[in-house]
């Protein structure tokens, strides 16, 4: 509401009288709380798309680097080669050289090609994968966590006994969501513990959770390697990596969690200690 009054006094201050209005903006507020609401929305659907363009042109392109520089190696050893055979009868030099590029230059090159290429491929259906998450409908229903993640569990069985680890599971409220997509959350999130473990130690991964009003939280903790704080925020970034080198992944696993649970009008956060260990939380809507 929305109060207007004015009031008219004589020559001595006495009130003669009082005017006043009352209007309803109650439709007013709303329509700027609902634009206020779009404004943040695009904004940050801006900013995603700015990242995810950056960091696809940036980061596709070190391996296409690596593609024609070795792609020219090749071609140059196959020149070596070529003209190494020309109408001349086998010396040993000519033996080396062939030598040299077929057994060395050119498989050496090819391996190089190969690996980016495979890299390359895995970089962009990760691109295409968080793509498709912006368009493929969200089907919500209330989901049995204690079912889904004995689901999850048993789908990592041969990795976790691989990795000698042991993973804990407590019973688990209900909550609101897309089984398929919350699913694959809680794959990613348990096959990074997985993936991220310490090897100075057993692997101990454990489930928990807690209701909190209208809200499931979940937690995924582990005794891994930790992250350290000024790498907290960023870890959801797509492609972001902590050791880029170490070959362990693309990237894309904790940005199509973020992305998931956006949609769902979650939220995932994660807190942890470098050196030992991570705790991944997700809050959904309740069931
Ligand atoms: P990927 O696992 O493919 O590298 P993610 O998007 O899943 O990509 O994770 C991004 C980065 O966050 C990882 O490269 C790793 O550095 C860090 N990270 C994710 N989960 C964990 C964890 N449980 N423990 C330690 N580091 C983690």
């Amino acid at each position: 509401m929305m109060l207007n009054a004015s009031s008219r006094f004589d020559e001595h201050g006495n009130l003669i009288n009082t005017r006043g209005s009352v209007l309803n903006i109650t439709a007013r507020k709303r329509a700027e709380q609902a634009r206020n609401k779009l404004i943040k929305e695009l904004e940050a659907k801006h900013k995603e798309l700015e990242s995810v363009l950056y960091a696809a042109s940036h980061d596709l392109k070190s391996p296409l680097v690596n593609i024609q520089g070795f792609g020219h190696e090749l071609s140059q050893s196959c020149n070596l080669l070529r003209s190494a055979l020309v109408g001349k009868k086998k010396s040993d030099n000519i033996e080396k050289a062939v030598d040299i590029a077929l057994n060395k230059d050119i498989p050496d090159a090819l391996d190089f090609i190969l690996t980016s290429t495979t890299k390359m491929d895995s970089l962009l259906s990760g691109l295409l994968d968080v793509c498709r998450l912006n368009t493929a409908a969200v089907k919500i229903g209330p989901i049995d966590m204690n079912e889904m993640m004995a689901d999850v569990a048993a789908s990592i069985e041969y990795q976790v006994a691989n990795a000698g680890a042991t993973v804990e599971v407590e019973q688990l409220p209900p909550c609101l969501g897309d089984p398929s997509q919350i699913n694959r959350v809680f794959t990613n999130l348990l096959t990074n513990a997985l993936k991220f473990l310490s090897p100075c130690r057993p692997g101990r991964i454990s489930i928990r959770a807690a209701s909190r009003v209208s809200q499931s939280v979940y937690c995924v903790e582990d005794n891994g390697i930790g992250i350290a704080p000024e790498h907290l925020d960023k870890i959801f970034e797509i492609f972001y990596q902590l050791d880029p080198e170490g070959r362990r992944g693309e990237g894309i696993g904790l940005a199509i969690v973020k992305r998931i649970i956006d949609r769902h009008n979650g939220r995932v956060w994660a807190e942890s200690r470098a050196g030992e260990g991570s705790k991944f939380f997700v809050a959904l809507p309740g069931a």
